[in-house]
């Protein structure tokens, strides 16, 4: 079997713009997209926030990436990869769900983070019809309207913030009397004229038929239901790593580290250092780090703890999340690639 150049794994924003890249450096590189391929964009109605672009729908999005790939050389296999392996050689190779390997050189995991939800069927049929999971995405078709946001860790306080710049008025929906959010962020949130924060409330359904009508909620004092247009769900991420756990370094949440990520959380754990005296949690924290920083070459920003092995979008990023950062980084990872092969 043929050696390729690189394989991408992951069919969306980061994975195909990645391939783009590489395929116009002549690099025919062999890109993954999945079963049901596209990623996170798939899920999404319209997107009014990737540049260039109008107005488009998520899936047409990934067409048009995906054609422009492919037409500068790119190879697409929609299928999942079960399994990767690295060689003592470093080679790398990825096994199909049908059964077949193909070895590469190089790698670049682009298998992007699925937003976690509540399991209520009434959620699954309203997704795009008024339930979201991304406030910077959706919230702009919400002005003057009353949306509610579920959650109360840091990412459903900054939704819930950034969605007092268009909405009339955000309820919080959290199931416990105490957010989970760090300080500031709750200090913001409860001080906001526009906000109103239900506590101990579980969601039992996302009322409406063609668009989001009200949330029927359960609260200690039994069912109370609220009026709203929208419902932003923001109760966490789960990126899509288990394949390289035992291959490369993950952080606590199971993201990708890379040399960038890495270097950044080193900073925080230096200028806190220098401010402040260290507690016992805080310096198990620093030395796990210490070791793990040992295994990163930072020749490349995109490279993880293995030789010629990239990480790009909602795998490596759980602050940014969007299409459009993802395209960004699927790019920076392509051109660390192809300096590897040419340096390795
Ligand atoms: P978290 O896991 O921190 O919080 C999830 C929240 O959702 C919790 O409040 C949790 O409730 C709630 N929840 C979980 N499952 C359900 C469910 N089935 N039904 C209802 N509620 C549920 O995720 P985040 O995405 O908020 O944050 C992820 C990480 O990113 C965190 O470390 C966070 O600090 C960080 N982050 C930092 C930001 C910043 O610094 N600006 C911005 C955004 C994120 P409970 O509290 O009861 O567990």
């Amino acid at each position: 079997m043929d050696t390729q150049n690189v394989i991408i794994i992951g069919g969306g924003a980061a994975g195909l713009s990645g391939a783009l890249y590489l395929a116009r450096a002549g690099l025919k590189p062999l890109l993954f997209a999945g079963s049901p391929p596209g990623g996170q964009l798939m899920l999404t109605t319209d997107v009014e926030n990737f540049p260039g672009q109008d107005a488009i729908l998520g899936p047409n999005l990934i067409e048009t990436m995906r054609k422009q790939a492919i037409k500068f050389g790119t190879t697409i296999i929609d299928e999942n990869v079960k399994s990767v392996k690295i060689g003592s050689d470093q080679l790398k190779s990825a096994e199909s769900a049908s059964g077949k390997t193909y070895v590469s050189k190089a790698l670049i995991i682009a298998t992007g983070a699925k937003a976690l939800w509540m399991g209520l069927p009434s959620e699954t049929r309203l997704r795009g019809k008024g339930v979201s999971a991304c406030a910077t995405c959706d919230g702009f078709f919400f002005k003057n309207k009353v949306v509610a946001i579920i959650g109360g860790g840091d990412s459903a306080l900054e939704e819930a913030l950034t969605l007092t710049k268009f909405a009339s008025k955000v309820y919080v929906i959290h199931r416990r009397a105490e957010f989970k959010a760090s300080k500031i962020m709750q200090k913001r949130v409860l001080g906001h004229e526009k906000i109103e924060v239900i506590w101990n409330a579980q969601v039992l359904e996302v009322v409406g038929q063609l668009k989001v009508e009200s949330l029927k909620l359960k609260v200690p004092e039994g069912e109370k239901t609220i009026e709203v247009s929208g419902v932003f769900v923001a109760i966490g991420h789960r990126p899509d790593t288990d394949l390289f756990k035992e291959l490369i370094e993950l952080d606590e949440k199971g993201y990708v580290m890379t040399v960038n990520t890495i270097a950044l959380e080193n900073l925080k754990f230096e200028i806190l250092n220098l401010k402040s005296n260290i507690d016992e949690e805080n310096a198990l924290k620093i030395k796990n780090l210490k070791l793990k920083i040992q295994k990163f070459d930072t020749t490349y920003g995109t490279q993880t703890s293995a030789s010629g092995v990239f990480g790009a979008g909602d795998c490596v990023d759980h602050v940014y999340k969007q299409a459009s950062t993802a395209a960004g980084m699927g790019v920076q990872a392509a051109l660390d690639a192809e300096r590897w092969l040419e340096n390795n």
